[in-house]
This record gives structure tokens, sequence and C-alpha cells, in this order.
């Protein structure tokens, strides 16, 4: 038994705001967000970082990654842009080793939510 913060959300042991799920995946708010609608796409099978995925499995989380983006975009029209980050490793930055991906909307103001 690991003790996984990511999995537990997953599961619906601990609470999130839900921006997109499906069989693969599920998106919710980041609970500390760098800017409004920073979102992590999670894969829901427990896995650290981008060194244990195969190809195909990264074609599967990734592949969402569009529809998402364009998700979050369309839902406030002050997006202008977004960055789309992951961090593998502490010495990367990694903080929860249940690999994910950040998606931050920029906005045109955004030096707001620095
Ligand atoms: P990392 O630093 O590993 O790339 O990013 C981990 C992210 O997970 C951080 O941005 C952090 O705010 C977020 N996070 C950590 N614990 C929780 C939590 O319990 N709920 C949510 N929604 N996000 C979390
Ligand atoms: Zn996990």
């Amino acid at each position: 038994m690991h003790d996984c913060i990511f999995c537990k959300i997953i599961k619906g042991d601990i609470p999130s705001t839900t921006v997109y799920e499906d069989s693969e995946v599920k998106a919710f708010l980041d609970i500390s967000q760098g800017t409004p609608g920073h979102t992590l796409v999670v894969p829901k099978k427990h896995i650290a970082d981008i060194f244990e995925y195969d190809a195909q499995f990264a074609a599967v989380v990734f592949s969402r990654i569009p529809k998402i983006a364009r998700a979050i975009k369309a839902s406030d029209p002050a997006i202008k842009g977004m960055n789309i980050i992951n961090n593998n490793g502490a010495i990367a930055y990694q903080s929860v080793f249940h690999s994910h991906i950040h998606l931050i909307p920029r906005y045109s103001a955004d030096d707001d939510f620095k």
C-alpha cells in the first residue's frame, strides 16, 4: 500500500474540484492556484513520473491535454494563453510523486496573480 494524495483524490477520499474526468484521467483544480483555473491532469493509474511511462500510456494521457486546455480557455474569455508543465523528480520541483501535468492559464493582466 502506498500513501498517495492523488490516488485518494481519484478515489474520492479527498475532495477536489473536477474539471474533466474519463476512464483514464482526472483533471482537477490545483489546491494552490498559480493563476485562476490552474488545473492538474492526472492519470488514474498510479505512476510516479515520466520515466515510468511507455509510449502507449503517454499517448493515452497526453491525448487528453488539448481538449482539457480548450475547455479551460473557453471557460473565460480573459484567458489568452496557457503554460503546460510536467515536473519529474524532486530536483525538477516535483512534490507529489503521482505523475501530473499542470495547465496554467495565462491572462492579459496576470501580473495580478503573481
Ligand atoms: P508538483 O510540484 O509535484 O509539480 O505539483 C504538485 C501540485 O499538487 C502542487 O501545485 C500542489 O499545489 C498540488 N497539490 C498538492 N496537494 C494537493 C491536494 O490535496 N489537492 C489539490 N487539488 N492539489 C494539491
Ligand atoms: Zn497515486
